[in-house]
């Protein structure tokens, strides 16, 4: 049983591989919040604090763990091909919580590389640091003083989403899990304990902008 994220899929998988390895079934829960990926995070960025490479392979290492929770797939499929891709056509467990579930199970059918196209242009031309929380209150519509003071009800994303900023949120936590954003602690939080992470591009946004992968999700 995990009671935090773990840092990489690895970890998770030796962990619960132990739970079955008396060879009698056993059950694998994980318990999380969002809020844990801050600390994750800024582990990540204070532990190599000078080497950006080891910064940027940790933290897609730990995306995939984010990817793996957020996931609406099978999870033995998931954890499967994760470590073996030529496995992607396996039959579904039939036994986890998402083939359990089925709305869980909504295929990702609508296309929304318009949208995180616009909030692409929208990063690259900010210079304050935004958070996910507050892209989601801004590309979802929602007025509040702090979108007033900044004049976003003016911007390009304002209300390019019409859902509930939580729903917008998960998309753009989507978004973060194939690194078309990515959430790094701002520059002045490294060791410093900061408390929030700022959106940043992650390495894959070019391919969205220039229409070469469609990114699918469910409807919102
Ligand atoms: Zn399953």
């Amino acid at each position: 049983m995990f009671h935090s994220l773990p840092s990489c899929m690895e970890d998770l998988f030796q962990a619960w591989g132990r739970a079955g390895r008396d060879g009698l079934p056993a059950k694998c829960y994980l318990y999380f919040s969002f809020g844990d990926r801050v600390f994750h995070v800024r582990n990540i960025f204070d532990q190599h604090n000078f080497d950006s490479q080891r910064q940027t392979s940790s933290l897609l290492r730990f995306q995939r763990v984010l990817d793996f929770v957020m996931s609406k797939e099978c999870r033995r499929k998931k954890l499967i091909t994760y470590f073996n891709p030529e496995e992607a056509g396996l039959a579904l467990c039939d036994d986890c919580d998402i083939c359990k579930d089925s709305v869980a199970n909504t295929p990702l059918t609508n296309d929304y590389t318009p949208q995180i196209t616009r909030i692409i242009e929208f990063l690259q031309v900010v210079e304050r640091p935004i958070t996910i929380k507050y892209l989601a209150q801004v590309a979802s519509g929602k007025m509040n003083k702090k979108i007033r003071e900044n004049r976003d009800e003016h911007s390009s994303i304002f209300a390019v989403f019409k859902c509930t900023v939580n729903a917008c949120e998960l998309f753009l936590r989507h978004a973060v899990t194939k690194d078309i954003l990515r959430e790094v602690p701002p520059a002045h939080g490294v060791n410093n304990n900061c408390s929030y992470l700022q959106l940043k591009l992650g390495s894959q946004y070019l391919q969205y902008v220039s229409g070469q992968t469609k990114l699918m999700y469910r409807s919102l």
